[in-house]
């Protein structure tokens, strides 16, 4: 549907998001937006890496100069690794003593992205790179976090908000202007050195792609972005439901004699409105496969949601206008940020807001 009615095509769209120069990229706009110098470490054998595709970057702040710590990029898959894309912090930050110098974070981004096929670098489809920027969201909360207190270092916030600033950060990736600063076409990039650099852009050739991706693909793209949205929402709404359902039960005999096929796959269907592929409800077993609902978090997998909700009114209210803008990049981090979960973060974002959220903003962009 996508590629007939729409025009979008996908694996062409990969051509210009090479995984590490995409990276790259994507370091240079947390740069400008949060006023940051992201330096590669080079690193040898014997420092403090897990495996040599470990790479290392110092983080510093550009205004006062001082040094946040250290970010950790393990992107690509291997057997054996843990097989989501995740942020993990490694070092918390805290206050100390005047005189101190406060403690370095570290923090580690870990994705699967697919090895490079033996002619071209690893390509980034473009819901990888909405992952990615994602997942660097999270680096970067916890990088920047200044709490006094290592308990609510950087992410380490209440569920009901901990993914907002993450999904904030998947708005750039339907700027236009946003997707072109993190293209290059892969045929600009160095092979021999693995892809790690921009190759020579002198052998520029009348048939060859542009370096960086056309303005009409990514509006093309960008056109697509709301296509299913209402099918893919109302299904994390039954979803929601389920968990709230399961988590709270009347009684112990309740949650005894449950059918939990039946809940979630009726949930699913008065939800969704799409049919099972038969009578009853004992067709399939999604939630078997769905960690979330046991994971630690249990009655709260709404928060996705819910947090959606918090990031659009961020959007709307202070970045869409000027999304590369640092003004409110820096007003950003220094008001919401910075704080981790050290402050109470509803009357924090109300004040960022200028008003409280509201789930108007979010339903209109639906
Ligand atoms: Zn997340």
């Amino acid at each position: 549907m996508l590629r007939d009615n729409y025009q979008v095509d996908h694996d062409l769209i990969a051509e210009y998001f090479p995984a590490k120069v995409t990276i790259r990229h994507m370091l240079s706009v947390f740069e400008s937006i949060f006023g940051l110098e992201i330096q590669n470490l080079k690193c040898n054998r014997g420092d403090h890496i897990w495996h040599p595709e470990v790479k290392v970057f110092s983080v510093h702040d550009r205004i006062s100069s001082t040094f946040f710590g250290f970010l950790y990029l393990d992107i690509f898959l291997r057997e054996g690794k843990f097989n989501h894309a995740a942020n993990f912090n490694i070092f918390p930050s805290y206050s100390v003593p005047v005189g101190m110098d406060p403690p370095l974070v570290c923090t580690a981004l870990v994705c699967n992205v697919a090895h490079p096929l033996h002619d071209k670098p690893a390509l980034l489809k473009h819901h990888e790179v909405i992952t990615l920027f994602h997942e660097l969201g999270h680096a970067f909360h916890d990088l920047l976090g200044r709490s006094k207190y290592a308990t609510f270092h950087g992410h380490r916030t209440v569920a009901d908000f901990v993914e907002a600033p993450s999904q904030l950060l998947e708005y750039w990736c339907w700027v236009p202007e946003c997707l072109q600063r993190l293209s290059c076409h892969y045929s600009y990039v160095s092979r021999d050195v693995d892809g790690d650099y921009e190759g020579d852009t002198s052998m520029n050739h009348p048939t060859r792609a542009t370096k960086e991706i056309p303005r009409r693909l990514v509006e093309s793209l960008v056109e697509t972005r709301s296509i299913n949205q209402g099918i893919l929402t109302m299904r994390q709404v039954a979803f929601s439901n389920f968990d709230l359902k399961i988590h709270c039960p009347d009684s112990h005999e309740a949650i005894k004699s449950m059918d939990i096929a039946e809940i979630y796959n009726s949930l699913l269907q008065r939800t969704s409105l799409l049919q099972g592929p038969d009578d009853g409800y004992q067709w399939g077993h999604g939630y078997a496969t769905t960690p979330h609902y046991i994971w630690g978090q249990e009655a709260n997998y709404y928060s996705y949601l819910y947090t959606r909700i918090l990031a659009a009114n961020m959007w709307w209210s202070n970045f869409h206008a000027d999304p590369m803008s640092q003004e409110v990049g820096l007003k950003y981090r220094k008001r919401i940020l910075e704080h981790g979960g050290s402050q109470n973060e509803q009357i924090a974002l109300t004040k960022f807001l200028g008003g409280e959220p509201t789930v108007k903003v979010y339903l209109r962009y639906l």
